[in-house]
């Protein structure tokens, strides 16, 4: 550190150390910050940080420093608030989403031949910011994976459960219905055999996108089995979801699904209502909508039953 203190000390650090004296102007500019911000001490001593970044506004620290020589410190900004303190780029970051060094900030007071002065640390918490970020994804992509059907990305059957108990309780408390669709599709075993398991995959994976377009924000579709769904619809009457039922039956044979022609693969649907005036386990909406969709079967498939 190049100033009229004896502070050779600072320059082996490896934190920033800066001095600002009471109108902010700087006295003391270590080794690290020159490297960083490849400013030298001659350039920084006797200017203001707002003087060397132009641009920069840093009200906060401003108040901090002055909160510190008037009454003691320490003061510390987090880089959880404010980010950093002195802009530092580094290039190698741009591939995790950041520019920027992250800076955890630390003020101190010293009192120095009868005058008051402020040594701020600066420290480089980036790679800390950078493994929790990390922690976090793969936080985010396990609970994603417990949720989630692996081929499709649709809910699973444990992610439904704890949706359906939790929305059969709302539904009892608020008083709406739940409508539930049991949807197969007809004669895959046919589609597998014809053209081929990775074409099914693929048909699979379209009809899980064309069943995905119709539901609305508060709707879940779930891969129930190997080809069989189930949309769930709070707030949604028997004449609405048997509509919406009877457009899926007909969408999916208009569709080149898995890039085969239209009209090779259809479905069948079952609809049942939970209605809180007659109140149903969560178990048996669902078995009421599986009979429904056994009767479309049985009725010659490619089409609803949404009584019986
Ligand atoms: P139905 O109209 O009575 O429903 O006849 P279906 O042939 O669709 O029903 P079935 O239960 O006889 O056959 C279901 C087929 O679905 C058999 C199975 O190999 C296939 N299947 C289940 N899961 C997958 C999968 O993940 N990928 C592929 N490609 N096929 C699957
Ligand atoms: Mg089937
Ligand atoms: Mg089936």
């Amino acid at each position: 550190m190049t100033n009229t203190m004896n502070t050779a000390l600072f320059d082996t650090l490896p934190i920033g150390v800066m001095v600002l004296d009471a109108d902010l102007h700087i006295r003391g500019w270590n080794r690290w910050l020159v490297e960083y911000t490849g400013i030298g001490p001659v350039l920084a001593l006797g200017r203001t940080l707002n003087e060397l970044f132009p641009g920069l506004r840093t009200p906060r620290f401003d108040t901090a420093v002055a909160e510190t020589l008037r009454h003691g410190g320490p003061r510390i900004l987090s880089q959880a608030l404010h980010r950093h303190l002195i802009p530092v780029e580094l290039p190698h970051l741009a591939q995790y989403g950041l520019a920027l060094m992250r800076q955890h900030v630390h003020i101190e007071s010293v009192r120095l031949d009868d005058e008051t002065l402020a040594v701020v640390s600066i420290i480089d918490v980036t790679g800390s910011v950078l493994r929790t970020e990390a922690l976090t994804d793969m936080a985010q992509r396990l609970e994603n994976d417990v949720n989630r059907d692996p081929l499709t990305h649709l809910f699973n059957r444990r992610f439904m459960w704890e949706w359906l108990d939790h929305q059969h309780k709302q539904a009892q408390r608020y008083d709406y219905p739940i409508a539930a669709m049991m949807v197969d599709l007809d004669h895959f075993k046919e589609v597998n055999d014809r053209h081929g398991h990775a074409v099914g995959d693929q048909v699979l994976l379209d009809f899980a996108c064309l069943l995905s377009g119709w539901v609305r924000e508060a709707d879940i579709v779930v891969r129930y089995g190997g080809e069989e769904f189930l949309i769930l619809l709070p707030r949604c009457d028997q004449v609405l979801a048997t509509d919406v039922a009877w457009r899926i039956t007909r969408q999916t044979g208009e569709t080149g699904l898995g890039g085969l022609p239209p009209d090779q693969v259809r479905c069948s649907i079952g609809v049942a209502l939970f209605e809180p005036a007659h109140p149903q386990l969560p178990a048996e909406l669902l078995h009421a909508a599986d009979r429904r969709l056994y009767l479309a079967k049985c009725n010659g498939r490619n089409q609803v039953v949404a009584d019986g």
